[in-house]
């Protein structure tokens, strides 16, 4: 019997720590098995630096730590898909997904989509956000160097983002709604002896505004009723970071799958859902500890669960068992990790064309680093070659330095990069340089046809972070427009080489789109929106 090429035994939904471990245990016991992962492989706790609470492993970064997983399931021969699952038909025996990259089956599957930061409301909030108004301290907490910053929560998250934040703020103040923290004491006594520290029980934010950025916050006593207003020193400004708890990514499940009041949803010891061959795993699920280990257990658990379950379908529906690709070390992201170079190679070798690079240098160290990665790209392979610009008109107006893409006959492509592209743009880049060469990522055809379409010439600037874990998926978006469209200009710039343009675009936040140096816009955003956005469709 000839079997779809679009089933598998288990797909899971979500490539965070719940879904990559329910992959490890699935792929091991043979059976065939899509991830499907809508932004980057690893989950939340990849905004994380410093883990130390992972039993066995004393101190760890969430990337780190997600890699090693990542890796581990697709040595057992795990697949995975960067999409977003948009729809599902779960009440069938056979479940049908709707991606952004297709139509896809299962005989199981596993919900571990996870969970966001929940927006508070006050006043200001999404006017200021990426203004001054922060959820992530990973990514953002540079940009308040020297600068006082508000940390609103009580929870574990609040108290180490506000911890790690002193490595920057000149002073960090806790907002805490309840008379106490809420996280374990052990946790909350980390700030006693801070000197940076203060701390406001009882304390409510209102409101903040300002005129460009945050200028002033205002705060209630919820038990006195008092509020006081914090106004930051003439010229400056200041930052608030929320970590007001999450809410769960489950808005776009159909409602056949229960959940409870808050939208988590419920399942059985097993982490069967109330639908049959339908599991949830991880922070996505009604439980009282969200942490990574108890994501792995859940993963696990619901993996060996369904084992069964799909064991049961096959023999029910006569359907034979289905053809695994040998494991893999490669998936279609994940191209910076240990055996970077070998898996570049595979990248490479699918080059339709090669490219060239035209790099534009000034006399700052960064100049030299950008010639020392030139010459460990041209190493790797034949289908890249370079040359250093001669600084003429068009390199006066330049920002320095920068890597242009020229396609195979050395025309422009559109894209450039202002720096060096190491830590997580790495992977964006390589991307650029394979949408220049072709084929280049997938793209859908309506996404496509927008971009095609687009009549006026378009610029759009992506302010990044090396150290931004959102970051890329906004750059690769941008490049892929510009890789499509001979109106869309892609220029990415690092921040930290080029600080002028966040007191020019007055940015707190990245990744950061200025489109026609006009419109700006924050956050992450994937191809379709981009299109959208560059169509005058959006924002
Ligand atoms: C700042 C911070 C610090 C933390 N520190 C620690 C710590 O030190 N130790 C610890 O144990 N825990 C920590 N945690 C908690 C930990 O990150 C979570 O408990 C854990 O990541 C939950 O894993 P998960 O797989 O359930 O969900 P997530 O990690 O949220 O992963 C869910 C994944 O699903 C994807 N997804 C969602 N919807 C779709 C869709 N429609 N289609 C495709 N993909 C989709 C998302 O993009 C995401 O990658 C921290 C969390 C934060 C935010």
């Amino acid at each position: 019997m000839q079997t779809d090429r679009n089933l598998y035994d288990l797909i899971i939904v979500g490539g965070g720590p719940a879904g990559l471990s329910a992959a490890i245990y699935m792929a091991r016991a043979r059976y065939r098995v899509l991830v499907v992962e809508k932004s980057d492989i690893g989950g939340q706790i990849t905004i994380t630096d410093e883990i130390v609470n992972y039993p066995g492993i004393e101190r760890t970064g969430g990337k780190e730590l997600t890699e090693k997983m990542h890796r581990q399931a697709e040595s057992f021969g795990a697949r995975f898909l960067i999409a977003e699952v948009k729809d599902m038909n779960l009440t069938d025996d056979i479940k049908v997904l709707h991606t952004t990259k297709g139509v896809y089956k299962a005989l199981g599957v596993i919900l571990a989509t996870g969970a966001n930061p929940r927006r508070l409301g006050f006043e200001g909030e999404r006017e200021f956000q990426g203004r001054g108004v922060a959820y992530c301290a990973t990514c953002d907490g540079e940009f308040f160097t020297g600068l006082e910053v508000f940390v609103i929560g009580g929870g574990y998250a609040a108290v180490e983002e506000g911890l790690f934040l002193t490595k920057y703020a000149k002073k960090v103040t806790f907002i805490v709604r309840k008379d106490r923290f809420s996280c374990a004491r052990t946790v909350s006594d980390k700030l006693e002896g801070e000197e940076k520290i203060q701390v406001h029980f009882d304390t409510e934010l209102i409101g903040a505004g300002g005129e460009q950025m945050l200028e002033y916050a205002r705060f209630r006593n919820s038990r006195t009723g008092e509020e006081w207003t914090y106004k930051a020193a003439d010229g400056t400004t200041f930052g608030i970071f929320v970590f007001a708890g999450y809410v769960p990514n489950t808005e776009w499940i159909g409602k056949e799958v229960a959940r409870d009041e808050q939208g988590y949803l419920l399942t059985d010891e097993n982490q069967k859902t109330n639908l049959d061959g339908v599991y949830a795993a991880g922070d996505v699920c009604v439980k009282n500890l969200r942490q990574v280990v108890t994501a792995v257990s859940d993963g696990a658990v619901a993996a060996t669960s369904l084992e069964k379950d799909v064991e049961n379908l096959h023999k029910r529906l006569g359907i034979p068992q289905l053809h695994r690709e040998e494991p893999s070390r490669q998936s279609e992201q994940g191209f910076l990790n240990d055996d970077i170079k070998q898996q570049l190679q595979g990248i490479f070798d699918r080059f339709e064309q090669s490219v060239h690079l035209r790099v534009w240098l000034d006399d700052r160290p960064v100049s030299g680093e950008v010639i020392d990665f030139m010459k460990e790209l041209e190493k790797m392979t034949d289908k890249i070659s370079w040359e250093k610009a001669e600084i003429d008109e068009a390199g006066i107006k330049r920002m320095l330095p920068s890597i242009e893409v020229c396609r195979e006959d050395k025309a422009e492509s559109g894209i450039e990069f202002h720096g060096v592209p190491g830590g997580h743009e790495f992977n964006s880049f390589i991307m650029a340089l394979y949408n220049v060469a072709g084929p280049g990522q997938e793209i859908e055809r309506e996404v496509f046809d927008k971009l095609q379409n687009l009549e006026q010439k378009i610029n759009i600037k992506v302010l990044v972070s090396l150290s931004c874990t959102m970051c890329p998926e906004t750059v690769m978006s941008a490049q892929k427009a510009a890789a499509v469209s001979d109106k869309v200009e892609a220029e990415m710039y690092d921040l930290a080489h080029f600080p002028e343009l966040k007191e020019k675009y007055k940015v707190m936040s990245v990744p950061c789109m200025i489109i026609n140096d006009e419109k700006i816009i924050f956050g992450k955003k994937n191809v379709a929106e981009v299109a959208d956005i560059l169509a005058g469709q959006a924002y």
